[in-house]
């Protein structure tokens, strides 16, 4: 084991603090990254305050890693020192089970390694990217193309593959009529991949506070979802709704805008179940689903399309002192869309 610079939250209440951590040691099939950057996600605020169930602290957060390979173990074939890498939402899985055969491991059967707050294969709990190094099975790192810039490329690894993965297993693409609802880290991220993929896009968000952004982004349409006329405007008009909010919504309004054969996708969640009337699913066929993240070969695959497309998240780079800070604004939906350790500031 050896200790690294770190940020920690030591329970539900207090704020996050500087303090060390332990990695293991590299293994055989293991590499060492030297973290450069590391993304906010709303799901570590989720995690760090207990929402989502109880977690072990001291914890660090963090799922959106990108750094430079400095250690490689032995048997390493897949990485090199010197490599531009990435480590998302996990760490590891059965590897065997039916869906991590199919490159599915985000739906191990044996359930996934979380990056944080999960306890691995060899009994300890993993420690996420608030850090300036970690240490992750080969298997597990995605290689980071030259052409995304270091600071925008982290969320691509959590926001970037969870908005990605839904809109290309329902074929978002020329033709198809995509809505996007929020506009934060995940909506502002599906809203560039859904336009590079050639689909229709159009943006439902409570005001029309970031319109001028979305369209830059690509979008045709923009819509305040406070308006209720937006509902009656846009009846049977998608055949895809990507939900990235994590407040229950109205879902007989949003199902309301689908037409034949839509699907309504939640990659947001709220904590408490969601009322779907099932009249709303009879009308066109329609129908709601789930998705988490994506496979490491799909994600691997969203890395290129966004360096292929010149996809950049659009980030605010901040300090590790300012991460409680980042945390409140990310809670009023006040950042423009990501907020992304500078993890130099972490190594003095
Ligand atoms: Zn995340
Ligand atoms: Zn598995």
């Amino acid at each position: 084991m050896f200790s690294v610079n770190a940020i920690a939250a030591t329970s539900a209440t207090e704020p996050l603090a500087r303090t060390t951590i332990e990695r293991r040691e590299v293994g055989p099939r293991d590499v060492l990254i030297e973290i450069r950057y590391a993304g906010i996600c709303h799901s570590d605020i989720h995690t760090v305050r207990g929402e989502w169930g109880e977690v072990a602290y001291p914890l660090t957060v963090g799922h959106e890693i990108v750094g430079e390979v400095t250690e490689v173990g032995a048997e390493v074939t897949k990485h090199a020192v010197g490599d531009r890498v990435g480590v998302g939402c996990m760490v590891n899985s059965c590897r065997e089970c039916d869906n991590c055969r199919a490159g599915q491991e985000q739906y191990c059967l044996d359930g996934a390694t979380g990056t944080y707050a999960a306890v691995d294969r060899d009994g300890t709990i993993t420690q996420g990217g608030y850090s300036t190094h970690v240490v992750v099975d080969q298997d597990f790192v995605l290689r980071v193309p030259e052409s995304i810039p270091y600071e925008a490329a982290a969320p691509l690894l959590c926001a970037g593959i969870t908005t990605y993965s839904p809109l290309a297993h329902w074929n978002a693409g020329p033709g198809k009529k995509v809505a996007v609802v929020g506009m934060g880290g995940l909506g502002h991220m599906a809203v560039k991949i859904a336009v590079a993929m050639g689909a229709d896009v159009t943006v439902l968000s409570q005001t029309l506070g970031k319109k001028d952004d979305g369209l830059a982004f690509g979008a045709s349409d923009y819509y305040a979802t406070g308006d209720p006329a937006t509902f009656e405007a846009l009846r049977n008009s998608f055949d895809l709704i990507i939900n990235t909010v994590s407040v229950p919504i109205d879902m007989a309004a949003y199902l309301g805008l689908l037409r034949l054969d839509g699907t309504l996708v939640s990659v947001g969640a709220p904590p408490e179940p969601l009322a779907v009337p099932v009249f709303s699913l009879f009308n066109n066929r329609r129908s709601f689903a789930g998705s988490s993240i994506g496979g490491i070969g799909e994600t691997q695959e969203m890395l290129d399309f966004c360096a292929e497309r010149g996809i950049v998240p659009q980030v605010e780079l901040i300090g590790a002192d300012e991460v409680n800070d980042a945390y409140e604004r990310v809670l009023k939906s006040d950042v423009r869309y990501r907020f992304v350790i500078d993890v130099a500031t972490l190594r003095r």
